[in-house]
């Protein structure tokens, strides 16, 4: 199964896709991790991507593409994968159709205001990526990964100003594309402001059907 998670940043498209990844035991692939990843190793690549990731600006399309088509040609994807953050504009998403179908574009929506106060709240293993919420999913030992035992740390585009750039660049360049999958018959839309279970729970029945 091939699935592209949509929404806004902070609307838990992380959350669900590790979840999503547990079910149907497919890879889930985060453009923003593997950015993160390059930027921790200090690779070219990081070091080209950081000044658009710290601004809340998209890293520009010809960096984006091919990493993302390379890392589908790996043998982890031939049974699919959850695409989570990849396509973020319409080029994305044109070069994506080109090279596979997918099977769903799953808009998780979160409004404008909620994202803000969620974001204010987020949390993430620097080791193993692993995402946690103080108020809505805290880990079990306070600023304590529960997978890897790292210390808890604040994703640097998480600051206020920031996630304000963010919800713009998503608004102008990310939201058109749940209309591209609509016109495709490929959209569910589930409300993100539900219950972590309950929004997975509705992605689940969604794809059954
Ligand atoms: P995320 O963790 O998905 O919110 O991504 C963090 C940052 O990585 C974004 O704000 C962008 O700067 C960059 N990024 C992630 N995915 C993409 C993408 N598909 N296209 C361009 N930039 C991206």
């Amino acid at each position: 199964m091939k699935l592209i998670l949509l929404g806004a940043p902070g609307a838990g498209k992380g959350t669900q896709a590790t979840r999503l990844e547990e079910i149907f035991k497919i890879p889930h692939i985060s453009t923003g991790d593997i950015f993160r990843n390059n930027l921790k190793n200090k690779t070219p690549l990081g070091l080209k991507a950081k000044a658009y990731m710290d601004q809340g600006l998209l890293v520009p399309d010809e960096l984006t593409i091919d990493l993302v088509m390379d890392r589908l040609a790996e043998n982890d994807c031939r049974n699919g994968y959850i695409l989570d953050g990849f396509p973020r504009t319409q080029a994305q998403a044109e070069a994506l159709d080109e090279r596979v179908e997918i099977d769903a574009a799953i808009d998780v929506d979160v409004p404008d205001k909620l994202i803000v106060e969620r974001m204010a709240g987020r949390r993430v293993c620097p080791n193993c990526g692993e995402p946690y919420h103080i108020k809505y999913e805290p880990p079990k030992k306070e600023g304590i990964c529960d997978r890897c035992g790292t210390a808890l740390i604040i994703r640097e585009d998480d600051k206020p100003e920031t996630v304000l750039k963010r919800l713009d660049v998503y608004h102008e360049q990310t939201a058109p594309l749940i209309g591209h999958y609509k016109e495709a018959g490929k959209l569910i839309q589930v409300d993100g402001t539900q219950s972590v279970d309950k929004v997975t729970q509705d992605i689940v029945e969604a794809l059954k059907k």
